[in-house]
């Protein structure tokens, strides 16, 4: 089997045995790569030749090494919204375009500390907000599946990326959606962990009390692999939360029997494609196979999670854009009279049209006279949502729903119509406001396009989610489908 179609363990394991080397590795990679991201366009940044030297200098520190870290030589990508030290980061944005970090996101000195090679920074809707990256300022990331298609957003390169084995892994960000709707979208297994878990320190803010970085991969084991690298406590996060970190790999391979899966009905309900209906409800019933449970439940305030979401994220991200002002980094307008006209022609270049509806949308919610008719009841909504969550969990340990209505659209097909586009999250969003965990694996197809399968967790409870993950894939299997491209 080519390298470039094997997991992070499969890779790790060959280069602990010192039987491949890192560059050999790459250049698999490398070859992919030049194959089909030409078709995808996955990156923003493509960085395979950086990654070729560094393999090469790995190469050589591997002779002589005793204790090989768990990523050494090992490929994974990034979206570009996480902060990397003298590599562009732009978040798809004219107003980042040129901008270098001058540090490491926490994660991303987490995952250097374990030997991995950047690969590229993947391409995604502008600052995050969007649901298919034709929101991205420079270009639209096409699904692996189906070259028409969008790979969902807002982490589609990522998701496309490892879809189509350009690289093995990658990381993402989830506010709203953005890892599970696009890893569903191009049939690979995307986790969004408990607000807190992951440090957000050099992840560009998009709502703060809702982002969160997690991971893309084609293997549980995988996913375990990577959250070992990146959860835990950081000082320069002061939302990170002092939770002990398990070994997440101590929950692959275990049996499910007892395990209660609540099946909420708002998620079973108009406007669910059919089928998807049905390919989501028979692995309901594989997992009851193995000796789950399934139990009847509901959550009646997650209907109104979208509205809520939509007063909640655009108002953070209002304030968190506010930087953006051509002083500090980044785009500054050319021309300009005045200090004020600076700000303002700064910005209406910098940003794109949905960047600049959710500035507007946002600065409107909290303003004095509108707050407590919008912010403030989107907030108290949002704690009914936690508590629908919360009492679900007295009866049930995880909780089964599809991660999608629907498969990936045709691009194109709600670029103009904003509400469309953001029902596409009407599966994931609650599991943000209520700031747990939920997992997206893939659990079929329809018509030759990937249905993901969605599991939410107790908070910090991403091992239950993993190992009835790592259980489903037992069952159904989807690690070395790879699409024609
Ligand atoms: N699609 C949602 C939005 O546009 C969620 C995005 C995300 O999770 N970053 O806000």
């Amino acid at each position: 089997m080519e390298l470039w179609k094997k997991s992070l363990k499969e890779l790790s394991e060959l280069i602990k045995s010192k039987e491949v080397k890192p560059s050999e590795i790459v250049e698999s990679f490398a070859k992919r790569t030049e194959e089909v991201e030409p078709k995808i366009n996955s990156y923003v940044t493509n960085l395979i030749d950086r990654a070729l030297q560094e393999a090469k200098e790995k190469d050589d520190q591997l002779v002589s090494m005793e204790s090989i870290p768990e990523l050494f030589g090992v490929p994974v990508a990034i979206k570009d919204n996480i902060s990397t030290k003298d590599i562009r980061t732009t978040c798809s944005s004219k107003i980042l375009e040129n901008y270098i970090p001058p540090f490491d996101a926490t994660v991303i000195e987490k995952l250097k500390e374990n030997g991995y090679i950047i690969t590229g920074k993947t391409n995604l809707d502008e600052f995050a907000m969007g649901s298919s990256t034709e929101n991205s300022a420079f270009f639209v990331t096409k699904n692996p599946w189906d070259l028409n298609r969008v790979p969902g957003g807002s982490s589609g390169g990522s998701a496309a990326a490892v879809a189509a084995g350009i690289a093995p892994a990658a990381l993402g960000s989830d506010t709203g959606g953005s890892i599970r709707q696009p890893a569903a979208f191009c049939g690979v297994i995307g986790l969004k962990p408990t607000y807190g878990r992951v440090s957000r320190y050099g992840l560009v803010a998009f709502a703060s009390s809702l982002d969160q970085i997690g991971t893309f991969t084609r293997t549980v084991e995988d996913t375990a692999i990577l959250m070992n690298i990146i959860s835990g406590k950081d000082p320069k996060d002061s939302t990170s939360a002092n939770v002990d970190v398990p070994d997440f790999t101590t929950y692959l391979g275990k049996d499910i029997k007892g395990v209660k899966i609540g099946i909420p009905e708002e998620f079973f309900v108009e406007g669910l494609d059919p089928q998807i209906k049905d390919i989501v409800l028979n692995s309901a019933k594989e997992l009851e196979k193995e000796g789950a449970q399934l139990v009847n439940i509901s959550m009646p305030t997650t209907r109104y999670a979208i509205e809520a979401y939509y007063i909640i994220a655009p108002s953070e991200a209002s304030s968190n854009l506010a930087r953006y002002d051509g002083v500090r980094y980044g785009y500054r307008t050319s021309e300009y009279k005045d200090l004020e006209e600076m700000y303002s022609k700064t910005r209406d270049e910098g940003f794109g049209a949905e960047v600049k509806r959710r500035i507007m949308l946002g600065t409107y919610s909290l303003s004095s006279g509108y707050y407590d008719a919008y912010y403030l009841k989107a907030q108290k909504v949002r704690t009914l949502i936690y508590k629908d969550f919360m009492n679900a969990f007295e009866k049930v340990d995880i909780i089964l729903t599809p991660t999608t209505p629907d498969v990936a659209f045709k691009i194109g097909e709600k670029v103009d119509d904003p509400l469309q586009m953001y029902l596409s999250d009407i599966f994931t969003v609650s599991v943000n406001m209520a700031g747990v965990p939920g997992i997206s694996i893939p659990c079929g197809f329809k018509g030759g396009l990937p249905v993901g399968l969605q599991l939410i967790g107790k908070p910090f409870d991403e091992g239950t989610l993993i190992k009835v993950a790592d259980r489903f894939t037992k069952i159904k299997d989807f690690s070395k489908n790879f699409p024609e491209i």
